[in-house]
């Protein structure tokens, strides 16, 4: 039965909270025995030590994987057999399901029943449906010379690290490791220090449901801990979730190491799109408050950008406002809460000065516009900006929070234009009842996600998730997410 308010805060009161890092198969304090202060947004209280790994624990984690992955423990077991253990996995995830979700929640401080029904189950389904799916899918025989036989396989890569952020933590790391350790890597996971809790959690549950040692490990800590895997010799492939920013350092951190393979998922300024012939703009509104509203707007495909047509603005305004209400933020252990705490102060502060630099630059103020009842939390309100012109910063920057910029426009081509004018491409969305305005429309934004009358839809793992442009590279999500953590191999034989 669902826990109450109450309920969820004596669970919390209860916790027994493990900080150490995961290093071949046991927890691990930091070598020079250095911590850093786990806290909770919503109260700022300190939740836990957390150990604040440096090069020697990456060397640690490093050596450990690469004798795990030689050892063919993993990689050489039968992919029945890797799968049979990996959906022992998934479901020790989902039977400790409520415990990882309060972790997530007072960790980085989103919505328990978000974490719940979100965060958690999508983690333990991404690694079931990986582990359901890796021997399901062969190689090929090529057509060749019939004196030949040409074999055309997949082979695990070996040591990959996750760089992985705070605002889905447990969904973006298992994105990493669900089709990583099915395809018979060994995994080294680098939560974010804001966020490390469900990672660390999560490592004795992967070695309870009989992962070997050495094969999925945690680090927990600094950027330092991730640009050491980026630079290590022995890493194979560094498959990261995060801004693009830090994307491009770890593309340059391959290149000056040993070219490992680097996958990147990164940011976005994602447009949603509302035609004049939207059936229903009421539906859209609200719509478009959840695409922005939704985990605090701490969200790589937010809809950060709603661009409306000028004939049913007004109309959609009055809708947003309304919808905005719903979001206005609450105690996340609550389960009534819809909206929760920013992550921390310097995320916070973020959001606020990009909030201040919206009026600064004369944009109208559609709701919100400042910090919510305090109480030594991080809240912030749902805020939208009605803007002017689309160069305006508050329409071109991921401010990573709870804050809309509202674009008007008069016909499809200028619309498709300002969508597509930014350095971004992970997703976008339209909203008409034509279909063929959809598919045209469509095909011209330049996104690796295009929703139509909806955002944000697609929970299930059959949608490759990246982006066009400086949004990233690789896909996660789907069989093609495979492809990040395999090498191709061709086998000739002389008949
Ligand atoms: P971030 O600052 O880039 O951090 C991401 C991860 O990289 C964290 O674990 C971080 O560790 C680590 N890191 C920081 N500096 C590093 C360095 N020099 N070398 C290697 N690793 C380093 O991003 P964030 O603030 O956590 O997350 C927000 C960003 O992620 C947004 O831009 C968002 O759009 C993007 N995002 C993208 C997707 C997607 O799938 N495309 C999904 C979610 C989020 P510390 O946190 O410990 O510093
Ligand atoms: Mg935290």
């Amino acid at each position: 039965m669902a826990r109450t308010h109450a309920q969820w805060k004596q669970f919390a009161a209860e916790l027994n909270i493990e900080g150490r890092a995961f290093i071949n198969g046991a927890y691990t304090s930091a070598a020079d025995g250095k911590t850093f202060d786990c806290i909770n947004p919503a109260n700022g209280q300190k939740l836990a030590d957390i150990a604040w790994c440096g090069e020697a624990e990456v060397d640690a984690a490093v050596k450990a994987a690469r004798a795990a992955f030689d050892s063919g423990a993993w990689s050489e077991l039968a992919p029945l057999a890797r799968g049979k253990i990996l959906k022992r996995f998934a479901a020790l995830i989902r039977e400790h399901g409520d415990e990882l979700a309060l972790l997530e929640t007072l960790d980085m401080g989103k919505p328990i029943g978000d974490s719940t029904t979100v965060d958690v189950p999508g983690a333990a389904y991404c690694v079931e449906w990986f582990a359901e799916a890796i021997d399901k899918i062969g190689g090929e025989v090529a057509p060749v010379d019939p004196k030949l036989v040409g074999l055309v396989t997949r082979e695990a890569i070996g040591v990959v690290a996750a760089v992985v952020p705070w605002n889905f933590p447990i969904l973006m790391a298992s994105w990493k490791f669900g089709p990583a350790l099915a395809a018979g890597n060994a995994v080294i996971v680098k939560p974010s220090e804001k966020s490390p809790l469900t990672a660390i959690r999560l490592a004795q549950l992967a070695k309870d449901a009989g992962i070997p040692d050495g094969i999925f490990q945690v680090l927990p800590g600094a950027g330092e801990v991730g640009k050491a895997l980026a630079l290590h010799m022995d890493v194979d492939c560094l498959a990261f979730t995060g801004s693009t920013g830090v994307g491009k350092l770890i593309a340059g951190y391959a290149a000056q190491s040993n070219l490992k393979r680097v996958w990147l998922e990164l940011g976005g300024k994602s447009p949603n799109i509302v035609l004049e012939d939207c059936a229903d703009i009421a539906k859209a509104a609200r719509t478009a408050a959840g695409g922005i509203f939704f985990n605090m707007g701490e969200m790589c495909t937010a809809g950060s950008r709603v661009l409306v047509h000028r004939k049913v603005k007004e109309q959609f305004l009055a809708e947003f406002k309304q919808a905005a209400q719903g979001w206005y933020p609450g105690d996340p252990l609550d389960p009534a809460t819809s909206m929760g705490a920013i992550v921390d102060k310097i995320q916070y502060d973020k959001v606020l000065s990009y909030v201040d630099k919206g009026i600064s630059e004369g944009a109208g103020l559609i709701c919100g516009g400042k910090a919510a009842h305090t109480d030594k939390g991080l809240f912030i309100e749902p805020t939208a900006f009605d803007c002017q012109r689309p160069d305006m910063t508050t329409c071109r920057e991921e401010i990573f929070g709870p804050v809309l910029s509202v674009i008007t426009f008069d016909t499809i081509d200028e619309a498709v234009r300002i969508a597509n004018d930014t350095e971004y491409g992970l997703a976008a969305a339209v909203w008409t009842s034509n279909v063929s305005t959809a598919h045209q429309v469509a095909r011209r934004l330049r996104a690796g996600t295009v929703w139509v009358n909806c955002y944000d839809e697609g929970g299930d793992m059959n949608f490759p998730f990246g982006g066009f442009k400086q949004s990233g590279n690789g896909r996660d999500k789907s069989l093609h997410a495979l492809e990040k953590y395999t090498e191709l191999k061709s086998t000739l034989i002389k008949l």
